[in-house]
């Protein structure tokens, strides 16, 4: 089968910035080689090795008991996870900035780690006096206000496990998650701001627990100080019971395996899966992947820009960075917050130096232009990251030159909910970047491009992408169906990790995700990625965001359509639709011309910011859409679609 070259805006490899190498903590390509090749070679060895960035109370007797696909790290090990997040960074760092939050109005709290210290055990304390055992599930409906990682790491001291559930979720999804993970305590606030207005949050709350048998307490953080209807017995507000609970907590130890969360996925591709992650292995690559893909240092400060209801707010806003001892910032609002420079005044403010953010939020900046930009200053950044989807080339590149000014490299980081951390990145003083790829494994991390018969494909061939051995990190099942992740990950190609997504792996080793495998698109017995071409889309100026989808077609096989959303500025028109029909089979060949562009002013994307490619694929073959909903951030969006689409019918 004839395969093309997605890489079609591939130019030669950006190597790190000489400054940045010469004081990273891997500065060379070939360190990296090396610390690959010791891990390849001895696994166990390796990881047993970097577990020593813990704090044990009790260590590791073994380092992996793996009975696939299930795996046991770092056997017979006791640890505090709350205190290796907080404790053991005051004897050093008591005064050091732990949280540094700004509300969305402006107002700031910063908390020193010994500060934070005190707030958890008070809140540990309070749960412990509710009665919460080891064992026992937390649900979190919460603003990102800094008691949502003081609850976090409050249960996960007294060895609850918690479920964060994202803050713009219906009382529906509220309650199907409760009812999955069979939480006896939600925790909630009044209310949030968002872009100004008040978000009813325990409105929500209250709407869910009428379904939700399982929950005796729910705890209430004031934020908005709206009058919320209140159930006597069952409502408890949080500063009354932090007021009378003590500031001393002494941390118990919890075994290497004891559960720490259960998160459920975004919903990209169908219903969400409770993905249950355990304590010292998944903590344990959470900080060590922050130290390596951030190249984290003491007087970094560092801010990842994700809610705290997705997995990467959990590694990367609070296990990875406060295990490390880091100064991290934390914004409650939105990123267009009272304009569209807000994130680039926060991090002048915070003189930022890591910034880490999603592919959406990229494109969304690159839409909005750089005048939103050019008026801050941005020198304190060393470092940008990406996560959540592929990023598109151009996108890449308007990073690195509008928001880096051509000095900061980039982490385009690869990671699933599953993954528990970051599995394929660059690591920034090391590795030579290509725009789009998120470049080589990291230690430890053995990825392969393989076929349905786990074969590695060849250079430029499209195949899945899969881990081949386990990593501390890794999801340990679906919470209460174990066959569905057995079913899910490890049989589709035997004995390996299937991660669902389609990818390429290029002549130098590096991997190109091309997005989910449902997206490849396959035209006249060619397989196409919607990513190469919506990364063609994405780099026609007048275009800010593309997502492409495949229709059944009786000649071709699939026809190609794609939905399109313009840059400020520009309009929908027939001549444009032709200009970017011709634009696409221009760059990639005839083949690829799209059969229709439609354009939208927003594509539909799960709360997260996924475009959800799966509706659009229903919209333009149905004409209708059936598929799951429930984590799709704007109904709106899908109804303009039908509506623009029986307009243009008639
Ligand atoms: P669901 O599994 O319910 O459909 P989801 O996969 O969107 O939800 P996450 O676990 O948050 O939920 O997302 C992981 C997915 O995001 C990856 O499988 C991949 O498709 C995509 N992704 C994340 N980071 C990158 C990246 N740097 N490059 C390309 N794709 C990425
Ligand atoms: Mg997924």
């Amino acid at each position: 089968m004839q395969e093309f070259d997605p890489h079609v805006l591939e130019e030669k490899p950006i190597p790190p910035p000489e400054e940045f190498s010469k004081k990273a903590r891997i500065g060379s390509l070939d360190e990296y080689h090396k610390m690959y090749a010791a891990a390849q070679a001895d696994p166990e060895s390796f990881w047993g090795e970097q577990a020593k960035l813990l704090h044990w109370f009790e260590a590791p007797k073994k380092v992996l008991d793996w009975k696939p696909p299930h795996a046991k790290w770092f056997v017979g090990g006791k640890l505090n996870v709350s205190y290796n997040c907080v404790d053991r960074h005051l004897e050093k760092n008591a005064n050091k900035p732990a949280l540094m939050w700004e509300a969305e109005d402006g107002s700031t709290i910063q908390y020193t780690f010994a500060e934070l210290h005190e707030r958890v055990c008070q809140f540990a304390n309070v749960l412990l006096t509710l009665g919460v055992k080891p064992g026992d599930c937390i649900a979190i409906y919460m603003p990102m206000i800094p008691e949502l990682a003081i609850a976090m790491l409050a249960s996960a001291r007294v060895g609850a496990v918690h479920s964060v559930i994202f803050g713009g979720f219906s009382a529906t999804a509220i309650a199907d998650r409760v009812a999955d993970c069979k939480a006896k305590i939600l925790i909630t606030a009044d209310g949030g701001f968002r872009r100004g207005k008040i978000v009813p949050l325990k409105e929500t709350a209250d709407a869910a627990m009428k379904n939700c048998p399982t929950i005796e307490k729910c705890i209430v953080v004031r934020r908005t100080k709206e009058e919320v209807a209140w159930q006597e017995g069952r409502d408890l507000w949080w500063h009354e019971l932090e007021e009378k609970a003590s500031k001393e907590n002494i941390a118990a130890p919890f075994d290497s395996e004891h559960p720490l969360y259960i998160l459920y996925t975004s919903g990209t591709t169908g219903k969400p899966k409770g993905v249950l992650h355990t304590s010292a292995g998944y903590l344990l690559q959470c900080t060590w992947s922050t130290q390596l893909v951030f190249d984290l240092q003491e007087d970094d400060i560092y801010w990842c820009t994700a809610d705290i209801g997705w997995v990467t707010g959990h590694s990367y806003v609070v296990y990875g960075p406060l295990s490390n001892g880091a100064s991290v910032v934390m914004y409650e609002g939105a990123p267009d917050f009272p304009q569209k420079d807000r994130f680039w005044e926060i991090v002048d403010r915070y003189k930022v130096t890591i910034f880490y953010s999603s592919a959406t939020a990229v494109r969304a900046f690159m839409a909005w232009g750089t005048e939103w930009i050019n008026a801050h200053k941005l020198t304190s950044l060393r470092l940008l990251g990406t996560v959540g989807e592929p990023i598109n080339p151009a996108a890449w590149k308007w990073y690195f030159e509008a928001i880096g000014k051509n000095r900061c490299p980039i982490v385009d980081t690869w990671w699933q909910t599953e993954t528990g951390s970051i599995l394929i990145s660059p690591l920034p003083g090391a590795t030579p970047t290509k725009p789009g790829s998120a470049t080589l494994p990291l230690p430890g991390v053995i990825a392969k491009v393989v076929n349905m018969k786990g074969e590695p494909v060849g250079p430029g061939e499209t195949g899945y992408l899969t881990i081949q051995k386990p990593w501390p990190s890794m999801l340990r099942t679906i919470y209460g169906d174990d066959e569905r992740y057995a079913r899910e990950y490890w049989t589709r190609i035997p004995g390996v990790y299937f991660a669902g997504d389609a990818a390429q792996c290029d002549k130098d080793g590096y991997i190109w995700v091309l997005g989910r495998v449902d997206d490849v698109i396959k035209v006249a017995g060619h397989r196409l990625s919607s990513m190469e071409i919506e990364s063609v889309l994405v780099s026609h100026p007048a275009v800010a965001e593309a997502a492409v989808v495949a229709r059944p077609d009786e000649i071709k096989g699939e026809a190609i359509v794609c939905f399109v959303a313009l840059r400020v500025g520009h309009e929908p028109s027939k001549e444009l639709r032709k200009e970017l029909m011709d634009y696409v089979a221009n760059t990639i060949g005839s083949i690829a011309r799209p059969s229709d562009v439609r354009f939208t002013s927003l594509l539909p994307k799960t709360r997260s910011g996924k475009i959800m490619r799966r509706l659009l694929r229903e919209l333009a073959t149905k004409g209708a859409v059936t598929g799951d909903t429930t984590t799709l951030e704007d109904m709106a969006v899908i109804e303009r679609l039908l509506k623009a689409q029986a307009d243009d019918e008639e």
